[in-house]
C-alpha cells in the first residue's frame, strides 16, 4: 500500500516548524525496520517559546465561551472521522498494531472529543446558603497550562486523551507524544488546528524525553502534569513536579490479574482473553497478564488457550490477514526474551511461543508460561508484551490474595456466571477498573485510571474533565 507519510513538524505558537538546524530522530516502521521519516527535536529555545505561547493561549482560551470550545472539539471529531483511513494507516505504520485496531482508536478519539464538547457545558459550581444579601460561590476554573506526555502504545488515543479534557476545560496544553509514533499525534493536533483552535492553545513538541520533561516541569507556567507511561518514569516526573507543587494526573503501569472460575463460559472466556492478550501485541497497560484459573477447569483452559495463542496469525498490521502486528520497537522483543529466560531458568514451563517470529521487524510470538515461581520477574514487573502466565487456584480468597499481591492496581478481570461471586470480586479487588466477563475497559463516558502504584486521577468521563479544573470559593458580604 502506498501511503503519504506526513511531513513531521513541531507546532508552537500557531506555527508548524520543520527540522531546520534542529536535531532529528529517525522514525522506524516496526513491521519492516525501515525508516518512515525524520522527526525534528526541540531545542531549549523552542520549549521557552512553547511555554510563553501556552501562557498566552491559556489567557485566550479560558475566556472562550462554552460554545466556542464545543465547536472546536466537535469539528475536530468530524475531521478525524473524515480522515480515519489516513490517520489509522499512519498509526499502523508507526506503531505496528493492525489497521482494525488503529481504526477503533481513531473512532474512539473522535467520540471522546465529541463527549467533551457536550460535557464541558456541565462545569457547574455551587451557591452556598448564607444570610439574606450575602452569598458564597464555589467556582470551577481551568487549572492552567498543562504539560502532557503520551506514550507510543495508543498513538492516536493517547494524544487524544491528553488534549480532549484540557481543551474542554479551557486549558492550554504542551503535548509531548512519543518520538516513536509522532505522525499519529500530529494528525490529531492537525484536526484541532483545522477545527479552529486558537494559536497557543495546543503546542506539539518532540525531543529527548528527559530534557523536555525537566524543562517543562521546572517552569511555574505549567500548572498540571498529565503523564501516561511506566511507573518508574512516572515517579521521576512526580519528583520533578514537586518543586513547583503541580497538580498531577498519572496513568502508570499495570499487571492485570484475571480470575477464571469453574463456572465461567469457557469458550467465550478464551475468545475474549486471546483477543485481549494479543491486542497491540500485549503492549496495553490494562492487558491481562496473570491468569488465575480454578482447579476444575484449569487443564481444559490451558489446552484451549495454548491452541488459540499458537494459532494467531502474525504479520504486518497493514495486511487484513494479520491478527497481531509487531512490537513497537526493538526494546520490546529484547525485554520478552529476558522475562521468558528468567522464568524458564527458575523452572517455568513454556507451552507455546517464547521466541521471535523470524522475519524483518520486531515480532514476538504469543507466549504461554505455566508453573512460574512467584519470584520470577514476570510475576512482579509489567511485561508489556504478548506473554501470559497461568496458575491454578482453589478458593475465592486465594484468588483475591493473588490478585492483590502486587503494588499495581490498574485493571483486573474475572470470569464467572455467578452474580454473587462477581459482586464479591468486584468489591475485593484493588484496581481502578474491574472487568467482569468483559475485557473492554475504555469508553468516553467512563473514568479510566488506576490506584496504588498504577497512578492517580482519571482520564475520560466527567472525572477526566474535573482533573483539569481547580476550585475557587468566593465569599460575598
Ligand atoms: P519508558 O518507560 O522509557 O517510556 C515510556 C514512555 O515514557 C515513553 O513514551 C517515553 O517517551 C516516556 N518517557 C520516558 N522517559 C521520560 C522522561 N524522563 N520524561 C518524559 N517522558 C518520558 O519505556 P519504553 O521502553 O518506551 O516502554 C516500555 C515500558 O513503558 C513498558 O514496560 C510499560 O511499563 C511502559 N509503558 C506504559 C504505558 C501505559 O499505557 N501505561 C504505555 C507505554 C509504555
Amino acid at each position: 500500500m502506498t501511503v503519504c507519510y506526513p511531513d513531521l513538524k513541531l507546532r508552537i505558537d500557531g506555527e508548524w516548524l520543520g527540522a531546520g538546524t534542529r536535531r532529528r530522530h529517525q522514525v522506524i516502521n516496526p513491521a519492516t525496520g525501515t525508516t518512515l521519516g525524520e522527526l525534528p527535536l526541540v531545542q531549549g529555545a523552542d520549549l521557552d517559546r512553547a511555554l510563553e505561547a501556552a501562557d498566552r493561549g491559556f489567557q485566550v482560551w479560558r475566556r472562550a465561551t462554552a460554545d466556542e470550545r464545543a465547536r472546536v472539539l466537535k469539528k475536530a471529531a468530524d475531521l478525524i472521522r473524515e480522515r480515519i483511513d489516513y490517520i489509522a494507516t499512519i498509526a499502523t505504520l508507526e506503531e505496528g498494531k493492525t489497521l482494525a485496531e488503529t481504526r477503533i482508536e481513531a473512532a474512539a478519539t473522535a467520540n471522546l472529543f465529541e463527549f467533551y464538547a457536550e460535557e464541558l457545558r456541565r462545569t457547574y459550581g455551587r451557591v452556598l446558603v448564607r444570610p439574606t444579601g450575602t452569598r458564597s460561590l464555589v467556582m470551577k476554573e481551568p487549572v492552567g497550562p498543562v504539560a502532557a506526555f503520551a506514550p507510543w502504545n495508543f498513538p492516536i488515543a493517547n494524544p487524544g486523551r491528553k488534549l480532549g479534557a484540557p481543551i474542554a476545560a479551557g486549558c492550554s496544553v504542551i503535548l509531548k507524544p512519543a518520538e516513536e509514533a509522532p505522525g499519529s499525534a500530529l494528525e490529531v493536533v492537525r484536526a484541532l488546528v483545522d477545527a479552529g483552535v486558537p494559536s497557543g492553545v495546543v503546542q506539539l513538541v518532540f525531543g529527548v524525553p528527559d530534557e523536555v520533561s525537566r524543562h517543562l516541569l521546572g517552569s511555574s507556567i505549567i500548572r498540571q502534569l498529565s503523564f501516561t507511561g511506566s511507573t518508574a518514569v512516572g515517579k521521576h516526573l512526580l519528583a520533578l513536579s514537586a518543586n513547583t507543587a503541580k497538580r498531577t494526573t498519572m496513568e502508570l503501569g499495570g499487571h492485570a490479574p484475571v480470575i477464571v472460575f469453574d463456572d465461567a463460559d469457557l469458550t467465550r472466556t478464551i475468545d475474549l482473553l486471546t483477543m485481549a492478550k494479543t491486542r497491540n501485541a500485549g503492549q496495553v497497560c490494562v492487558a491481562p497478564t496473570r491468569f488465575y484459573v480454578q482447579d476444575g477447569i484449569y487443564d481444559r483452559f490451558i489446552r484451549a488457550f495454548t491452541e488459540r495463542l499458537a494459532g494467531i496469525n502474525i504479520g504486518d498490521g497493514l495486511l487484513a490477514s494479520s491478527q497481531m502486528g509487531p512490537m513497537a520497537n526493538p526494546r520490546r522483543p529484547a525485554a520478552m526474551e529476558r522475562f521468558i529466560d528468567d522464568a524458564t531458568a527458575r523452572g517455568a514451563r513454556l507451552l507455546t511461543g517464547g521466541e521471535p517470529e523470524v522475519r524483518k521487524g520486531f515480532f514476538w510470538k504469543p507466549t504461554l508460561l505455566t508453573e512460574v515461581p512467584v519470584d520470577a520477574r514476570i510475576m512482579n514487573e509489567e511485561p508489556f508484551g504478548p506473554v501470559a502466565v497461568v496458575a491454578p487456584f482453589s478458593s475465592l480468597e486465594e484468588a483475591i490474595a493473588h490478585a492483590n499481591r502486587l503494588p499495581y492496581g490498574l485493571a483486573a478481570y474475572a470470569f464467572t456466571e455467578s452474580a454473587k461471586r462477581a459482586m464479591l470480586i468486584g468489591d475485593a479487588i484493588e484496581a481502578g477498573m474491574v472487568g467482569i466477563n468483559i475485557v473492554v475497559m475504555a469508553a468516553a463516558d467512563a473514568p479510566f485510571g488506576g490506584v496504588k502504584e498504577s497512578g492517580h486521577g482519571s482520564e475520560d468521563g466527567p472525572e477526566g474533565l474535573q482533573e483539569c479544573l481547580v476550585t475557587k470559593t468566593i465569599h460575598h458580604a
